[in-house]
């Protein structure tokens, strides 16, 4: 999960019409998510479903509102459904700054850690740990599949940037850039790498996605 921007404009047919998910709504959610799911930040191809930030069931109030709006794959609007309506909101806070995210290799599972200690933010933890790990840390067979593919991409990512480590040629540095851009998937997880393998000053300028930049 990263920090997420919502065009400023709100589309049409949720103020002219009763409905939340109009094509406009659509479109221009995909437009400013870059065509990901805003939680696991995979590419959604014509597998997104619109999800409610506070669930429909216990905030009717927001079923139009423009900023409780976003995409979501169907694996994850499913398993968030109304259980997780106190998440720390991806449009007011840096989310890759504010929860670690790690693929654990030696115990196999992803492992969350928020840098916060509030309710919003242990919450949403959870969410992504039941997510990614299943619950008690036991998968079924989706959550298997799911954690997989995940595991599968960062090993690629890690190949290419220990790639660039070891032959810092302009060529691998482009490799990492490009995996970086803000259309790519699970960059919540790449910010962690790069941070962990110390490339943070090197890669400043591509781990910026939706923020201003803020020097500390
Ligand atoms: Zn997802």
């Amino acid at each position: 999960m990263i920090r997420e921007k919502k065009s400023e404009e709100v589309p049409l047919s949720l103020s002219a019409t009763a409905r939340y998910d109009g094509e406009d709504v659509k479109r221009q959610l995909l437009e400013d998510q870059h065509e990901k799911c805003y939680i696991c930040e995979r590419k959604l191809g014509t597998d997104f479903q619109i999800d409610h930030f506070k669930s429909q069931e216990n905030y009717s109030n927001l079923r139009q509102d423009w900023r409780n709006l976003f995409l979501a794959c169907g694996y994850c609007n499913g398993k968030k459904s109304d259980r997780f309506d106190n998440n720390i909101s991806p449009l007011d806070v840096n989310v890759e700054d504010e929860i670690e995210q790690r693929i654990d290799f030696n115990h196999n599972k992803a492992s969350f850690r928020a840098v916060i200690d509030d309710e919003q933010h242990r919450n949403t933890v959870e969410m992504l740990c039941r997510f990614y790990n299943g619950k008690q840390n036991k998968r079924l067979i989706k959550e298997e599949r799911f954690f997989d593919e995940a595991k599968q991409k960062m090993i690629s990512f890690l190949r290419k940037v220990y790639n660039y480590q070891m032959d810092s040629t302009r060529e691998n540095r482009d490799i990492v850039a490009e995996e970086l851009s803000v259309e790519k998937e699970m960059l919540g997880f790449k910010y962690w790498i790069i941070l962990d393998c110390h490339l943070k000053d090197e890669f400043i300028n591509e781990i910026k996605w939706n923020k201003e930049w803020t020097i500390k």
